[in-house]
């Protein structure tokens, strides 16, 4: 099942949310700032373990003082005008963050809008490749989703091509 709601990922109580991280996994601004700042310090300290995260790999964390169980840090590309593989690389955020769901018995699983901050995705075309990516997976496993969205651009996108 696929569920839209606007708001803030850091409020959610589900299994797990997803960061969009940066490749450090130390921390940064808009999404992953918001979650670091709601999890605590003890959040930081976990991500200092784990060398980083390539772009398109996904980590897993506990959620500290979030009512998330778990927080999934994914790396998503820097939008560099398309021929630089960000259509791939995007797609895999998504696909290694439900296969590292899977692994850890999660059930259910809220994603913010992977790259569609800072670094400069088309809306449009994100928001294509995350609900493509996800309803591909879900058609083969069980996971509830919840797209969670912070920008009434993003949300009217998704609504549209939800169709809900
Ligand atoms: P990126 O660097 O991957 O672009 P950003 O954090 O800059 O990451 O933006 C990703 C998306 O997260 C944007 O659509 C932004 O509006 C959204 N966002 C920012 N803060 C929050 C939040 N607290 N909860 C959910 N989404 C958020």
């Amino acid at each position: 099942m696929i569920q839209l709601i606007k708001g803030d990922i850091t409020q959610l109580k589900v299994d797990a949310i997803v960061n969009a991280a940066n490749s450090s996994l130390l921390g940064g601004g808009g999404v992953d700032g918001a979650i670091h700042r709601a999890a605590g310090a003890h959040l930081l300290e976990e991500c200092r373990t784990l060398n980083g995260c390539p772009t398109g790999k996904a980590k897993i964390t506990k959620g500290y003082n979030l009512p998330a169980k778990y927080v999934i840090h994914t790396v998503g590309p820097v939008w560099q005008g398309g021929n630089n593989n960000e259509a791939e690389l995007l797609a895999n955020c998504y696909l290694n963050s439900l296969r590292l769901a899977l692994k850890h018995n999660i059930r259910s699983i809220a994603f913010p809008n992977i790259s569609t901050g800072a670094y400069g995705y088309p809306k449009d075309q994100a928001a294509e490749i995350a609900i493509r990516s996800v309803q591909n997976f879900i058609s083969q496993n069980k996971l509830e989703i919840i797209f969670v969205i912070f920008d009434s651009e993003n949300f009217h996108l998704y609504e549209q091509k939800l169709r809900l």
